[in-house]
């Protein structure tokens, strides 16, 4: 079966002009990782990973350069041209520490080329000429029964950073992890990695679409405890299988956070801090009131005050967003009719504006509320 036609016309395009960029010089490339694994999930395609045989290194560089691609990191194995990774056929060693320190070699075989790769579903190749699919792993029927599996126990362990791709997968895709595959990722330490990688890991997940997925088997290996060094309490997945469909989509970031953080009476900016998330994290993160429960009129205006509750993180609790939308707070801060010119007027000045500012919104709400 020739699986190129079951990619979407633009994508067809797309690998069209590779095959002519590449025809002159082999007959073996194909199309691996997230886009073959993504045709197979009826995903939209994002990024195109080609891997090219039959060339030497030099051939390799020389044609990239040639083509105008733009060489990716410190290697000659991966190049960038218009959207598409194109790299050579590899096997990876670990020797030393680290999520980088791989000794690499190029190899001839697809089936050995593939094992390098994390799982199962991201091992896929689909022959860029003939349209030809190989499964060296069992990728397809991974995708199909929605349980992510490892290649290979002893080259997994290397790299461990992909604890975390693990996470974010099932967040993304809703799956399951397999439970020798599991056993295998628990015992996986992850302080070798940097706080940034870690980051870039993680928003994949903050950004997926089955959030309390991405909780529970992040809660299943451990995960929380090696990044946060703090016990995680199931009572925000709870939360989370409740409210992820309620999330308002600019804010999407920044709730799976905010959630894990409050339920287990953890502060989300630390949290934040921790992982170094970058600033508009940290910005976001630093007024977010929490509360279990759906809040009253006068907290939601006392809330208001600082922030429109459509940037206020709760917002997703029921009934929340109606009600605010009523009291105008929605998209809005609340001033109750409080003007700066007024506390001019009497008197104030530098920071006490601020404050009398502050005491008479409260005032306001206090009035209202109570009125
Ligand atoms: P995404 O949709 O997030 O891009 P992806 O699987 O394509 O998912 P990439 O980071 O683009 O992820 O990597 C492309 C492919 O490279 C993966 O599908 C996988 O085969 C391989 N890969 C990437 N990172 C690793 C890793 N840490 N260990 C093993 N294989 C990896
Ligand atoms: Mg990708």
């Amino acid at each position: 079966m020739n699986f190129i036609k079951k990619f979407p016309p633009q994508i067809i395009c797309k690998i069209e002009k590779i095959k002519s960029l590449l025809a002159p010089h082999t007959n073996r490339a194909y199309l691996v990782g997230g886009c073959v694994r993504d045709l197979f999930m009826d995903n939209a395609i994002s990024d195109i990973d080609v891997e090219v045989y039959d060339l030497s290194e030099k051939r390799f560089q020389n044609l990239m350069e040639k083509l105008g691609a733009s060489g990716v990191g410190k290697s000659f194995f991966v190049y960038k041209l218009d959207g598409v990774d194109f790299s050579l056929p590899r096997s990876e060693k670990k020797v030393g520490v680290g999520h980088k320190a791989f000794e690499v070699e190029i190899v001839k075989s697809e089936k050995l080329a593939s094992k390098r790769r994390d799982f199962t579903m991201n091992a896929l190749m689909i022959n860029i000429f003939t349209g030809e699919l190989l499964d060296f792993w069992g990728g397809v029927d991974s995708i199909y029964t929605k349980e992510l599996r490892l290649i290979d126990e002893n080259s997994f362990k290397e790299d461990s950073l992909r604890v975390l791709r693990a996470v974010q997968f099932c967040a993304r895709f809703d799956l399951d992890v397999q439970s020798a595959t599991k056993r295998v990722m628990k015992e996986i330490s992850l302080q070798d990695l940097s706080s940034s990688r870690i980051f870039w890991e993680l928003e994949k997940l903050f950004l997926a679409t089955h959030l309390s997925k991405g909780f529970l088997v992040a809660n299943e290996l451990g995960v929380f405890e090696k990044l946060f060094d703090s016990e995680i309490s199931m009572e925000a997945f709870d939360e989370l299988c409740v409210v992820e469909k309620n999330f308002e989509k600019d804010m999407q970031a920044y709730y799976f956070l905010y959630i894990v953080a409050n339920f287990s009476n953890k502060s989300v900016y630390e949290f934040a801090k921790t992982i170094d998330a970058p600033k508009h994290y940290l910005r976001v993160y630093r007024y977010q009131p929490f509360f279990k429960k759906i809040p009253s009129d006068k907290k939601l205006l006392e809330i208001a005050a600082e922030l429109p509750i459509s940037k206020w993180l709760g917002n997703y609790k029921p009934k929340v967003k109606l009600r605010a939308k009523e009291l105008g707070i929605w998209e809005n801060v609340f001033a109750g009719g409080v003007k700066i010119e007024d506390i001019l007027k009497d008197g104030f000045r530098g920071k006490d504006i601020k404050i009398e500012y502050k005491k008479r919104v409260l005032n306001e709400i206090n009035r209202r509320v109570d009125g």
